[in-house]
């Protein structure tokens, strides 16, 4: 995992707004392989452009979108290592 320099916002009351926002915004679906998953738990609220620490980007919903966590952790993953060697 990159070096993240925001990661204790993940942890803060206004991220799991915002997270539970996407979520809803998105209908619990998938915007990578469209399955809609209902427990929420195993939905991620993904940057769409990595934040790279960068606060605009990271509170920016609409840079935002809900994935499931295979697709989260796999595929999405693999493209920003990619980019970060580009
Ligand atoms: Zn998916």
């Amino acid at each position: 995992m990159a070096f993240n320099p925001l990661r204790h916002l993940y942890k803060t009351a206004e991220w799991r707004r915002l997270r539970w926002a996407t979520l809803v915004r998105d209908a619990f679906t998938c915007q990578r392989c469209g399955r809609i998953e209902g427990d929420s738990s195993k939905l991620v609220a993904d940057h769409r452009k990595p934040h790279r620490g960068d606060l605009v980007l990271f509170w920016d919903d609409t840079n935002i979108q809900c994935l499931c966590k295979p697709c989260h952790d796999g595929a999405k993953q693999r493209e920003e290592q990619a980019a970060a060697y580009r």
